[in-house]
C-alpha cells in the first residue's frame, strides 16, 4: 500500500532543471531513501513535498490525496513531518519546550478558548504532555528533559529535532541528512532510531542521505538521482551496484 507517491515531477530555477520529471512511490511502514551526488536535486524533492517549492510540473500524493498545491501549513496537519539539514530548534528554550512547540500541528482548540483555559484546553495541553513524555521515554532523551537546546551536544540535538518531529504523530517522518553532523558512534545510534521509528512506531520514512552505512542498515529502497534524473530504483545493494550510479558517484556522468 502506498503512502506518498510523486508523479512526473520537475521544478526549474531559471534555465537549471532541479528535477526533470521524476516517479517515485513510498510504501507504508517503510523507509525509502533518496541519494545522488551534490546538486542531484534531492533536497529539491524534500522542499517540494514539504510544500517549500510548486512543482512547475507532475503532482503529489499523499494517503490518497492530492496534495499538489496545499499551502505548507497545511501539511504539517495531514501527517508530514520533516527534519532539517541545518537543526532548526529555539536554541534558548528547553528540550521539553521544544517538544510542546512541537505538537502546535496538533492543537484542536480554538483562541479564544485557550484565552478562557477551558477545560477543553485544559485536556489538550494534558494531551499534549504525555505525547511529549513518551517521545522523550522512546527517545531516550530523559537526561536532557530540562535542558536548554544550546547546551546540548550537536548529537543530543539532532535527536531532539527526530524527537519533535515525532511529537507531530506524523504518518510520514521526512528527514533531511540525518546523520550530517554526526560522527561515527552517533551515526549509528541514528540508525537504530530510525529503525525503531519504523518496527515500533510503524511511521514510514522518506529520507535523504550520504552516508552509506546508514542508508544500507535502514533503508528498504532506495532511489538513486543525478542532475534531476532518476538513474536507479530498488533494494541498497541493487541501486549500489547499478552500472549508472557507480559513474556518477566516481563523476563519469
Ligand atoms: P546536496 O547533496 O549538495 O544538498 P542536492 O542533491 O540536494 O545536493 P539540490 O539542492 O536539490 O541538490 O539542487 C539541485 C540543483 O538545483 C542544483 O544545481 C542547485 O544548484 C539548484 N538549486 C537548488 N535550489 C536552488 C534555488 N533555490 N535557486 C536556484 N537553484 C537552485
Amino acid at each position: 500500500m502506498t503512502l506518498f507517491r510523486a508523479e512526473d515531477i520537475a521544478v526549474r530555477f531559471g534555465g537549471i532543471k532541479a528535477v526533470d520529471g521524476i516517479s517515485f512511490g513510498v510504501e507504508r511502514g517503510t523507509v525509502f531513501t533518496i541519494i545522488g551526488p551534490n546538486g542531484a536535486g534531492k533536497t529539491t524533492v524534500f522542499n517540494l513535498i514539504s510544500r517549500i517549492y510548486d512543482p512547475s510540473q507532475g503532482r503529489l500524493w499523499f494517503d490518497d490525496r492530492d496534495i499538489t498545491g496545499l499551502p505548507a501549513h497545511e501539511i504539517a496537519g495531514l501527517g508530514i513531518a520533516r527534519t532539517f539539514q541545518n537543526i532548526e530548534l529555539f536554541e534558548h528554550a528547553t528540550v521539553l519546550d521544544n517538544l510542546l512547540l512541537g505538537r502546535h500541528a496538533h492543537r484542536g482548540t480554538r483562541l479564544w478558548q485557550d484565552f478562557l483555559f477551558t477545560p477543553a484546553v485544559r485536556r489538550s495541553e494534558l494531551a499534549h504532555r504525555r505525547k511529549a513524555e513518551e517521545v522523550i521515554d522512546f527517545l531516550d532523551l530523559a537526561a536532557h528533559r530540562d535542558s536548554h537546546i544550546a547546551n546540548l551536544s550537536y548529537g543530543v540535538r539532532k535527536v531532539v529535532e527526530l524527537a519533535r518531529a515525532l511529537c507531530t504523530e506524523p504518518k510520514l517522518l521526512l528527514l533531511d541528512e540525518p546523520s550530517s553532523g554526526l560522527n561515527v558512534e552517533e551515526t549509528e545510534d541514528m540508525a537504530f532510531w530510525i529503525e525503531d521509528i519504523k518496527k515500533d512506531l510503524g511511521i514510514t520514512v522518506l529520507m535523504v542521505e550520504h552516508d552509506m552505512t546508514l542508508v544500507n542498515q535502514v533503508s528498504d529502497r532506495v532511489l538513486a538521482l543525478n542532475y534531476g534524473r532518476i538513474l536507479a530504483e530498488g533494494t541498497p545493494a541493487e541501486v549500489q551496484a547499478h552500472p549508472d550510479v557507480v559513474r556518477a558517484y566516481l563523476g563519469g556522468v
